[in-house]
């Protein structure tokens, strides 16, 4: 077997290799952000909560002030039958008046936190559907990521083990380094290139009739004059 067709066989094992690894970081990242869409949803709930007990603790503050207002127009009159003169007497009926209007106002005050307490409870009860579902939904997204993980893990294993055979044991250290380097350096993971052509697929790079001769004669690694890739037909 020539070494070029060993060092395809090489790169075709460290892409599976490099692709493992990137799924096997991305399943944390992924089940990390499952997690955040689940807090802010979770985090809704609580101000939705947080507003609903405000507005019951406005309303009892209401309805407070309108008993002691009816305790205050009850006390004023008792003291009716007393009054001596008319003075007095319209004095206190403007008093009740004021009073009167007062729980008025107040009454309507406490139907409309009243309706807003309804609406938000509705809301709650919406949001609580919604984060019972997104929970299942997680939990379930979460056992399939961590038994892909594993599984990915076992594959690795089993790929890693390979590539020993493959690489220092079929291939001699010196061109096993120029791989390496090559492979290290272009980002695209690929330091095996095929010649499509006669232009380098690397790089795109027209390849001299000479760098093709000397391919074609297969004796040699060739290199791409352009990304300095090694060729192949
Ligand atoms: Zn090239």
């Amino acid at each position: 077997m020539k070494t070029i067709d060993k060092l395809r066989d090489l790169q075709n094992l460290d892409l599976i290799i490099h692709q493992l690894h990137q799924r096997l970081h991305e399943i944390p990242v992924f089940c990390a952000r499952l997690l955040e869409d689940f807090k802010r949803q979770e985090e809704k709930m609580a101000g939705l909560e947080k507003e609903s007990r405000k507005l019951q603790v406005a309303q009892k503050e209401t309805e407070l002030e309108i008993a002691g207002n009816e305790e205050e127009i009850k006390k004023l009159s008792r003291k009716i039958p007393e009054v001596k003169t008319n003075k007095e007497y319209s004095a206190l009926l403007s008093e009740i008046e004021g009073l009167k209007k007062k729980i008025s106002e107040a009454e309507d005050q406490a139907i409309g936190f009243m309706d807003r307490v309804t609406a938000i409870k509705t809301s709650i009860k919406e949001e609580g559907k919604v984060i019972a579902a997104e929970r299942k939904l997680i939990e379930e997204q979460t056992r399939k990521l961590s038994s892909e993980e594993a599984s990915l893990k076992e594959r690795l294993a089993e790929e890693e083990k390979k590539r020993p055979v493959l690489a220092e044991e079929a291939i001699s250290r010196e061109t096993l380094a120029v791989y390496v380097r090559i492979l290290e350096s272009k980002g695209n993971r690929k330091a095996v290139v095929e010649v499509v052509n006669d232009s380098c697929s690397g790089c795109h790079f027209r390849l001299p009739t000479t760098t093709i001769d000397q391919l074609r004669k297969g004796t040699e690694l060739v290199f791409c004059e352009g990304c300095s890739r090694i060729l192949y037909f």
